[in-house]
């Protein structure tokens, strides 16, 4: 009975996700944790190349923590 189940949270909002099988996103608690940090790592670049038309959607900023 040794359950080797390693634990890592989720870089998005930050939950504990199980490094398994269980859980087909991970280190993301889900795919919408997934898309969420592609299109702010997307957003990222942009913000670097142009200055225009930056849609920040607060909804995410609050579960995360820099
Ligand atoms: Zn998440």
């Amino acid at each position: 009975m040794s359950d080797d189940i390693t634990i890592v949270a989720c870089p998005t909002c930050g939950i504990q996700v199980e490094w398994s099988e269980n859980s087909p996103f991970r280190p993301f608690c889900n795919k919408r944790c997934q898309l969420i940090d592609l299109v702010e790592w997307a957003e990222e670049k942009k913000r670097i190349s142009s200055d225009l038309q930056i849609t920040h959607n607060e909804d995410w900023s609050d579960a995360n923590s820099y």
